[in-house]
């Protein structure tokens, strides 16, 4: 097969001109800093369309989380001394099959991770898994949880069993913008949400985040926290620890430039989904999937993963991994490999938290008996290349070579 001549992306910014304009009207007025209109209206016009009381743009997502994380903090344990986290101590239950930004905020906070076993039915944290956590650690008071690949989580059973042990819900929406669960929006069940407006992410800012509050006491805390934490006296008077986590106007521009295509996005990536669903049926394979009856998501990534059965014998380290090409059967290297000599870009599945290094002290909680749910996905699953630029013709050309794979 010939490789493209242009690279077909995972995810890439898809930008339409109105960004520019507002960039070149923050420019004009010289509002270039981290005031000015753009900042107001994506945070109103955020704030209507999640349908929480208000948005605080941020310098990215990792950011928004970071101030939820010590939000939820502060409301739990109260105001701690300098120097330690809001969190000291704390366990806190969090996504485990997610990007690493969702839990390191919680560590930035002085907490310790506990980490949830996904379920298979959308791929997102196992509301039996959370309750057995419960039984296990029943002090605990804080859930972080995001919502994978753009799929909605079970929120309304994780909602559930967080009241009934007076727990706050931190949701991580950066994947999901747009996204709904029973026609409310992701990022309006949290106590404290974000999202991201990261590069790949369905809509960006060229980077930025916002996090989403519940009050305006609570906009106004994390406002005042992201800009240095200044009291209001005629000279700098700290009575609290400060960040500089706000967001440019500049960046705003450019958010408030995408805005409008929020839904155009959403409506090429469920094309991109449905039109892999359809050619690769024959295949031993699923997509990502999610609940058709309450669920749409925003199908920011398009996802398979390869029936257990038919994975191919394959060997991988902590850095490498090797495979042998079988009949009938593949791995997710193969496909990447594949993916990769037409020049087009794959990834593998987020890797499990509890797998990681970094993480592996943690206590990490399944239902499963051996065999966690996020290490089948891990190992048996890939993100296909997802750009809403990709063509049919490109798309076909990608299908075509994972079905090689499998011949
Ligand atoms: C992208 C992402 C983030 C971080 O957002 P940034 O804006 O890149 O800091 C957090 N959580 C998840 C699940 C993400 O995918």
């Amino acid at each position: 097969m010939e490789p493209f001549k242009n690279k077909v992306w995972l995810s890439s910014p898809t930008m339409h001109g109105d960004e520019q304009k507002w960039v070149n009207d923050a420019f004009e007025k010289n509002w270039v800093s981290t005031v000015g209109e753009n900042i107001n209206v994506i945070e109103k016009e955020i704030a209507n369309f999640i349908g929480v009381e208000e948005a605080v743009a941020l310098s990215s997502g990792t950011a928004a989380l970071h101030m939820a994380v010590k939000l939820a903090g502060e409301k739990l344990y109260g105001r701690p001394k300098v120097g330690d986290g809001t969190l000291k101590g704390k366990k806190v239950f969090c996504s485990d099959m997610t990007f690493a930004a969702t839990v390191n905020p919680v560590v930035y906070e002085g907490g310790e991770p506990v980490f949830i076993d996904i379920e298979l039915d959308t791929w997102n944290m196992d509301p039996e898994a959370l309750k057995k956590a419960f039984e296990i650690f029943p002090d605990v008071k804080l859930v972080v949880l995001a919502h994978l690949y753009g799929t909605p989580a079970k929120i309304d059973e994780i909602r559930e069993i967080c009241d009934e042990h007076n727990a706050l819900l931190i949701e991580d929406a950066a994947e999901s913008l747009g996204a709904t669960y029973k026609g409310k929006q992701t990022g309006a069940f949290g106590d404290v949400s974000i999202i991201s407006f990261n590069g790949n992410k369905i809509i960006t800012g060229s980077s930025g985040g916002m996090l989403l509050a519940k009050s305006k006491d609570d906009a106004a805390k994390v406002r005042k926290w992201s800009t240095q934490s200044r009291e209001t006296a005629p000279w700098y008077q700290h009575e609290e620890l400060g960040y500089n986590y706000r967001m440019s106007n500049i960046i705003a521009g450019v958010v408030r430039g995408q805005l409008p295509y929020l839904k155009d996005h959403i409506r090429q990536k469920k094309d991109i989904f449905e039109y892999y669903k359809q050619e690769l049926k024959g295949l031993p394979i699923e997509l990502n999937p999610f609940n058709e009856e309450h669920s749409l998501p925003n199908y920011w990534l398009s996802c398979l993963k390869i029936k257990p059965e038919y994975i191919s014998s394959m060997i991988t380290n902590d850095y490498e991994a090797f495979y042998k090409k079988e009949m009938g059967k593949s791995c997710p290297s193969e496909i990447l490999d594949a993916i990769a000599n037409i020049n087009a870009e794959g990834r593998p599945i987020w890797k499990p938290m509890h797998l990681q290094p970094i993480y592996q002290a943690n206590e990490f909680i399944t239902t499963g008996s051996g065999w966690a749910n996020g290490d089948d996905v891990f190992k048996c699953g890939l993100c296909l290349p997802s750009d809403n630029k990709m063509s049919k013709e490109e798309q076909d050309v990608i299908i075509s070579a994972i079905k090689k794979c499998f011949e």
